[in-house]
């Protein structure tokens, strides 16, 4: 069952056996030198020497140091930033989400609360009466822009989450979200089914 492997020869607290527990997990036991044989000199010796390296590279090549004084100096983000969310509007500025949860279902944080209802559009099967995102939660993973399907929520607003004192302001409401949005430049419904045929 046990397995001794061989002893190391570095500093670091002795394997002293790996027991399998179970298919995914095992009980390593280790070693550890008694404390008042351990010395902590030469490590704190090697990082003081780096640090005395770094001191004097800063003062003689300050040049080279890339400080950004943020807040009051900020550097551009990258065009593809995950940046606040915000949900995208039709022509006539109404919300373009269908409330089909596909963004709920995608979103790994559980952070997207929808309540859709029937729209009153014939055109439009559904539509959210309550879209939250708790910017708290979420992760910036971008799953939920991946799974929408009609271009209605985006994160390319190169905005940070506002820092808050209570943690129900962050949450982001449909009106929140909506007025930080911009008009879809994807037709809704798709271009038909003959949509490739304008490119032969
Ligand atoms: S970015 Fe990821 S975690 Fe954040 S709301 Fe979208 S799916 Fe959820
Ligand atoms: S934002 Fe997109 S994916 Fe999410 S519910 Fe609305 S239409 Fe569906």
């Amino acid at each position: 069952m046990a397995s001794a492997p061989k002893p190391k020869k570095d500093k670091g607290p002795e394997v002293v056996s790996v027991s399998p527990l179970n298919d995914k997990h095992r009980v390593i036991s280790v070693a550890r030198p008694a404390r008042e044989k351990s010395s902590f000199l030469t490590a704190t010796l090697k990082g003081l020497a780096i640090t005395t390296k770094h001191f004097f590279t800063n003062v003689t090549k300050g040049d080279l140091i890339e400080t950004v004084q943020y807040p009051e100096e900020k550097i551009p983000y990258p065009e593809r930033n995950r940046g606040l969310h915000r949900l995208t509007q039709r022509d006539d500025g109404s919300v373009r989400c269908v409330a089909c949860m596909c963004c709920p279902t995608a979103c790994p944080a559980n952070c997207i609360t929808i309540v859709p209802n029937e729209s009153d559009d014939p055109s439009v099967e559904k539509y959210p009466v309550v879209f939250e995102i708790d910017e708290l939660r979420c992760v910036a993973c971008g799953l939920c822009v991946e799974a929408c399907p009609c271009d209605a929520i985006r994160m390319d607003t190169g905005e940070h989450p506002e820092p808050v004192e209570r943690r129900g302001d962050a949450i982001e409401n449909r009106d929140s979200l909506l007025a930080r949005g911009i008009a879809s430049t994807a037709v809704q419904g798709g271009e038909g089914a003959d949509w490739r045929e304008d490119e032969k």
